[in-house]
């Protein structure tokens, strides 16, 4: 481990994005032989962080044959456009209801605007780059490509988002999940336990779909899930439990606040907030409480925003 990244079995290894704090984002990278590929891939700011951990694995632009994006959100896919105009040899690979928007970025770009503000998106993101259509592969579920030999297999995972996939590599037994199977941040592990928590950020939140997502994930028994936010976690039966239970709670919380009007808003945070903190301390987790809000401060607010929309719609 170093500050910038942790090498796990199997060729796998974590970079941090520096998306936000150390420790919120991951960019994985798989290495099999002389090819290498991208698990998500941080924003244009974490690029350099990337091509650092390359210089010290050997590893040369044209060594990189995939750049994968789980889902366009700009946490995962915001440095696409910049690693593919720096890699030459990649191709990029993306959900089919995704890869319009790394083609032509500008809707992905003005919604996100419209969210955060011309000024904190420049200082969050930069410029997207669009990539090239020639260069982009649609994966649809139960596409495969390999790496080197090395078998990917792409599972349709909607539920966060209806952009998203999941990849699974046979080899290692490892399952890349985005932010299909949830957040678990590594400051909340209590003697090597994993704390984990369901993402509902807007706009295509949609819990039925997370829970079967989450079930085709564990029909393949994967030994290790590689989670966008934050990392490697195991003993993924107990967590695929979890994420259920917190999904119908999450859920619970919003309707029961579905008619509070102008104070739903600052009622769902509050209840999301009490749950999530009575979850950690029930876990073990004797973070002090400021300190434990402070991590979860912002997936609390994008949580509620997007259960908020899917009640809306529903
Ligand atoms: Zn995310």
């Amino acid at each position: 481990m170093t500050e910038n990244h942790q090498d796990y079995a199997d060729g796998i290894a974590a970079i941090d994005a520096h998306y936000i704090r150390p420790g919120l984002a991951a960019i994985h990278l798989l290495v099999e032989g002389d090819k290498a590929a991208f698990v998500d891939t941080g924003t244009n700011f974490s690029v350099p962080g990337v091509l650092e951990v390359m210089r010290r694995k050997n590893l040369r632009p044209e060594n990189v044959a995939y750049v994968i994006v789980t889902h366009v959100h700009l946490d995962h896919a915001g440095g696409a456009g910049e690693m593919m105009r720096l890699f030459p040899e990649a191709m990029l690979v993306v959900h089919p209801r995704g890869a319009r928007h790394m083609i032509d970025p500008s809707k992905l770009v003005a919604g996100s605007v419209a969210v955060y503000g011309e000024e904190n998106f420049r200082r969050a993101y930069g410029e997207i780059v669009p990539v090239p259509a020639e260069r982009v592969i649609e994966a649809p579920h139960e596409f495969t490509l390999e790496l080197n030999g090395r078998k990917l297999l792409f599972l349709d995972t909607p539920g966060h988002a209806r952009h998203h996939f999941c990849i699974f590599d046979e080899r290692s037994g490892g399952m890349f999940t985005g932010d299909t199977f949830g957040i678990s941040y590594r400051e909340f592990d209590v003697g090597g336990r994993a704390f984990i928590f369901p993402t509902a950020t807007p706009v295509q939140f949609e819990p039925e779909a997370a829970h079967d997502s989450i079930d085709l994930i564990m029909s393949h028994h994967p030994r290790a899930a590689y989670l966008t936010h934050y990392g490697r976690v195991t003993q993924l039966p107990r967590l695929a439990d979890d994420l259920h239970r917190m999904l119908d709670d999450f859920v619970n919380i919003a309707e029961g606040v579905r008619d509070a009007g102008a104070m739903r808003h600052q009622r769902l945070v509050a209840g999301l907030e009490s749950h999530l903190l009575e979850c950690l301390d029930a876990h073990g987790c004797r973070l002090p409480p400021d300190e434990a809000r402070a991590l979860l401060e912002n997936d609390i607010e994008l949580n509620a925003q997007g259960l908020e929309v899917w009640m809306d719609k529903a």
